[in-house]
């Protein structure tokens, strides 16, 4: 069974099975679904629908993996240079998968090879480097009259369900899949409905690396089934979760049962702010790419522009004709800058918030339409005129969408920049380098760009305060995520 794809990119033999215990094996009911490709509205494949049994199925064969210790007794180097391993197999294969990604989620090819491709790689070249350097402490206890010999072992968790959204379908994989393996943990995972295609690759790139079976299991399917199932399945020891906060409400509702540990990667509204003393251009491009990568589907997106008063006309100006300028089209082809959104029901969501926002009294300065008649084309859009209460500055759009509010001074900005239920992201372009590092102390949020946005690194620890998330992914943070602690008391 092997995922193919002609040299136009338009002709797919993908596995319409789930990767369970190492082999691909049918839905237990026979179900598949469509994905479809946004840049057209044309169904690419049929994949396998995976419900309760499957989930279960999959669960049997990662506990199986886990206990006989085929993965967890493995030697850390080797563990490391397995993993290692599926970071070179997704290099050598880059375009095939940059290709299925532009075909399955629309955005450019151009991007999914600069970014999404190589980001995935480096991940498991990262973390592959930490198999060998999960350590405990030795530890000294003050119980009086006696010597103890005290210290700390690192241990894999268990079993992982991790559930994973559509808008950097591969990349999002790696960060899940890199560090569970690296600690030992065995996995299930479930990619989106909307963008399956590249899981489903990289299933058979991990069995060509050579990890064990069952260690990886991939399974297809919806959230309300076989999500649910996985993130309430009495056999699962965590569950890891990226995507909008509503759901992740509903993960943290279904792990009480077994009170599985839960990590979440949730959405986001976060602030970018730009002084009167930055530099302007590169604030103004900064700003653009802030809000306009990946066509808005991010969840970092810089989504609330606040301009220092002074800079407001000129930097709305400027972003609007940036907007103006991006090339909208299929991402297959070399000149577009931006794609479709995943879905219709994304556009859909996006043209809603769009009208909410004119009907409140926002207004618009470019943009704000569907563009084309076929695929799910939204032209970058940017609003102003807007107040805190408006839903267009509360709630998460998800799409390219931006709204630009002026501010007068440092204080009134943090309170602004704080202002959300939100606390994933926020940006700062400033020449005064102490005023940028003073509001990077004062703002909510788990990540602060100065005078960049967007820079991740899998060195770099990633993650959201309040109804953002729980926990952190990649650097070395995430290993708390995907460990236990067990401390080891000897009397001597
Ligand atoms: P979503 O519904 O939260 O989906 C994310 C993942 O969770 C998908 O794999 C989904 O499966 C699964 N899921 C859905 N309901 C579930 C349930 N009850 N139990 C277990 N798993 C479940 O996100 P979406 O529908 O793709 O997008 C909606 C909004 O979420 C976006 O507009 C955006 O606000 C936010 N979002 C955030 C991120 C992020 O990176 N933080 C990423 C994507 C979306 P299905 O594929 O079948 O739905
Ligand atoms: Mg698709």
């Amino acid at each position: 069974m092997t995922v193919s794809i002609d040299s136009q990119g338009t002709r797919l033999d993908v596995p319409n099975q789930l990767f369970i215990g190492g082999r691909w094996v049918d839905a237990r009911s026979g179900e598949t679904f469509t994905t479809m490709n946004p840049a057209t509205g044309e169904v690419l494949a049929d994949v396998a629908s995976a419900g309760a049994e499957d989930v279960d199925r999959a669960v049997i064969a990662a506990r199986a993996a886990f206990e006989t210790g085929a993965w967890r007794t493995t030697t850390p180097s080797l563990r490391g240079r397995l993993i290692w391993r599926i970071g070179d197999l997704i290099l050598e294969h880059a375009e095939e998968l940059a290709r299925l990604e532009t075909l399955d989620n629309g955005k450019p090819l151009s991007v999914a090879l600069a970014a999404d491709i190589p980001l995935a790689a480096d991940l498991f070249h990262y973390m592959a480097g930490w198999a060998t350097k999960i350590e405990g402490n030795t530890i000294s206890m003050s119980i009086p009259d006696a010597t103890f010999h005290s210290y700390t072992l690192r241990e894999p968790v268990g079993v992982v369900g991790q559930i994973i959204p559509w808008n950097f379908p591969l990349l999002m994989a790696a960060w899940k899949l890199g560090p569970a393996l690296a600690a030992g943990n065995t996995v299930i995972l479930k990619p989106a409905e909307q963008t399956p295609l590249s899981a489903l690759r990289l299933g058979e790139l991990i069995a060509e690396a050579g990890i064990p079976d069952g260690v990886v299991n991939i399974i297809t399917g919806f959230g309300e089934t076989a999500g649910a199932a996985l993130a309430s399945h009495p056999g699962v020891d965590k569950v890891a979760f990226t995507g909008s906060t509503e759901v992740g409400k509903s993960i943290v509702a279904a792990a009480r049962g077994n009170l599985k540990r839960v990590s979440l990667e949730l959405g986001g509204k976060s602030p970018n702010v730009i002084f009167n003393d930055a530099d302007s251009s590169a604030a103004v491009a900064g700003a653009s790419l802030a809000i306009f990568f990946n066509h808005g589907q991010a969840c970092t997106a810089g989504s609330r522009l606040f301009v220092e008063s002074k800079s407001f006309d000129s930097v709305v100006q400027g972003v609007a004709d940036i907007a103006k300028n991006i090339k909208v089209g299929n991402g297959l082809d070399p000149d577009t800058e931006m794609g479709p959104l995943v879905s219709d029901e994304q556009l859909q969501r996006v043209t809603r918030y769009i009208a909410a926002g004119q009907d409140e009294g926002a207004e618009i300065v470019v943009g704000g339409s569907q563009r084309g008649d076929r695929g799910y084309f939204m032209e970058p859009t940017v609003f102003v005129n807007t107040n805190p209460q408006m839903t267009v500055v509360r709630e998460e759009i998800f799409g390219p969408v931006l709204v630009v509010q002026p501010f007068e001074d440092l204080d009134d900005v943090a309170a602004m920049m704080n202002d959300s239920d939100y606390g994933l992201a926020a940006g700062i372009w400033t020449r005064d380098i102490s005023k940028a590092h003073l509001l990077a102390r004062k703002v909510r949020a788990g990540t602060v760009w100065i005078n960049c946005y967007h820079a991740v690194d899998a060195a770099l620890p990633f993650g959201g305060y309040r109804q953002s998330g729980w926990g952190r992914e990649m650097g070395h943070e995430v290993l708390n995520a995907y460990t236990e602690v067990k401390s080891v008391c000897a009397l001597l």
